[in-house]
């Protein structure tokens, strides 16, 4: 398997969703290989994404590939069907290289008696006081709490099993790189539940060179973290100990790493996250939430003019739409209503008052979280907009491209990777 497709030690997800900034957002990997840091560029797109734009897994590759080639990138790069399941997988198989497994929905949904059975005799090994190494205290299991990890999740990772062999027959082993991923759920997993998941990743021969889980606290769409940071911290490690120990133990890629999903704006675990790659010398994936978008927006309203225009008018229907376009978000973004400032209001805005509410800049006075997430749920009043907006990314594309390498670099490549 040496020539596998590998997975370089920090990538970042660069979501992008109307295909018009992979110049911009490959320039700020440009910027960080500049200061001797190398973070490779996948740049993402779900299958809901893809229909609420109305666009297609190849226009993602093509973006891709004429930015790389404009700015000759010569490091790697991949493009992830983001999130995809056995239903959605097929039209990302010609232009993939990464393919998110998402079996979220799969876990809980209680696995057979047999497989469960089968699972715990095969695991002894996780049965006990298990020392791992950069974890603290020893975990303590019996085999029914094993047992009961194994029913939560056992039928979920059967599931990746079945969709990571679908796509495998398509496209042959060693040809893309697998993450699983399990974020889109309530319960955040623990350490412990980590450890089990491995283990029937493993058994299930998925080579999962990264796994996503859900952390503990609240990851909203474009801002912050809400949380406990040092519990973040505190299992943040753990899940590196974890992956460490379990790759050493079971068959899985030695370049195993976390997968942060909505990881961008979460600016307050991005100093626990840098010392804890410090201190252990592994890799990590981050995965923007498409907040690339809320940087066009801010460029439209820099752009003055018609730009700014476009940017209040975009927030306008995304008020009069609130509903419908924060339903599917509803468990990702917490909106507090009654600070929406009226369209009225914003209608009289400058540009530099607009851009000061929307932009992730915390020690702003004017930021406004809930301006912000509205309009990170609202892209798909831009893409009713269609070529109307595109031709106004395009006429502002200087101060758009400007914020997206600036947002991109500045805000979350400095501080996750170079400090
Ligand atoms: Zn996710």
């Amino acid at each position: 398997m040496t020539s596998s497709l590998s997975l370089e030690k920090y990538s970042f997800g660069v979501g992008d969703r109307f295909a018009h900034q992979a110049k911009p957002q490959l320039r700020a990997c440009m910027l960080a290989a500049a200061q001797g840091v190398d973070v490779i560029p996948v740049w993402n797109k779900s299958h809901r994404e893809h229909a609420i734009v109305g666009s297609t897994p190849p226009g993602v590759r093509a973006a891709a590939e004429a930015a790389v080639r404009d700015l000759d990138w010569t490091r790697p790069f991949h493009i992830d069907a983001d999130h995809i399941r056995l239903d959605t997988v097929d039209p990302f198989i010609e232009t993939s290289d990464f393919y998110t497994l998402d079996v979220a929905d799969a876990i809980g949904q209680p696995a057979e008696r047999e497989a469960l059975q089968a699972f715990v005799g095969r695991h002894s090994e996780l049965v006990g006081s298990l020392e791992i190494p950069g974890i603290a205290e020893p975990f303590t299991t019996t085999c029914s709490d094993i047992e009961k990890i194994a029913a939560k999740y056992l039928n979920a990772v059967q599931e990746a099993g079945v969709l990571y062999r679908h796509i495998e027959s398509a496209k042959g082993a060693g040809k893309f790189i697998t993450e699983v991923s399990m974020d889109e759920t309530d319960q955040p997993q623990t350490p412990a539940e980590l450890l089990v998941i491995l283990a029937a990743i493993a058994d299930e021969k998925i080579p999962a060179q990264t796994i996503a889980p859900k952390f503990t606290g609240r990851f909203n769409k474009g801002v912050d973290y809400v949380g406990d940071v040092e519990q973040f911290e505190k299992e943040f490690n753990e899940d590196l100990a974890v992956i460490a120990h379990a790759v050493n133990e079971y068959e899985l890629p030695k370049n195993l790493k976390l997968s942060v999903h909505s990881g961008s704006d979460k600016f307050s675990i991005y100093a626990p996250i840098r010392r804890a790659l410090a201190r252990t010398g592994a890799g990590i994936h981050v995965k923007t939430a498409g907040t690339n978008w809320l940087e066009e927006v801010i460029g439209l309203a820099e752009g003055q003019g018609d730009g700014l225009k476009m940017a209040k008018e975009i927030y306008g229907k995304a008020l009069a739409d609130i509903e419908a376009l924060c339903a599917p978000y509803a468990t990702v973004i917490d909106i507090d209503y009654d600070r929406l400032p009226a369209i009225a209001e914003v209608g009289n805005w400058s540009a530099e008052q607009f851009v000061a509410a929307l932009r992730h800049d915390q020690a702003c006075k004017q930021y406004n979280p809930n301006l912000r997430q509205l309009l990170h749920v609202g892209y798909k009043v831009a893409a009713k907009m269609g070529d109307r907006y595109l031709e106004m990314l395009n006429a502002c594309e200087p101060s758009v491209a400007r914020n997206v390498t600036e947002n991109l670099y500045e805000r979350h490549l400095k501080p996750l990777f170079i400090g």
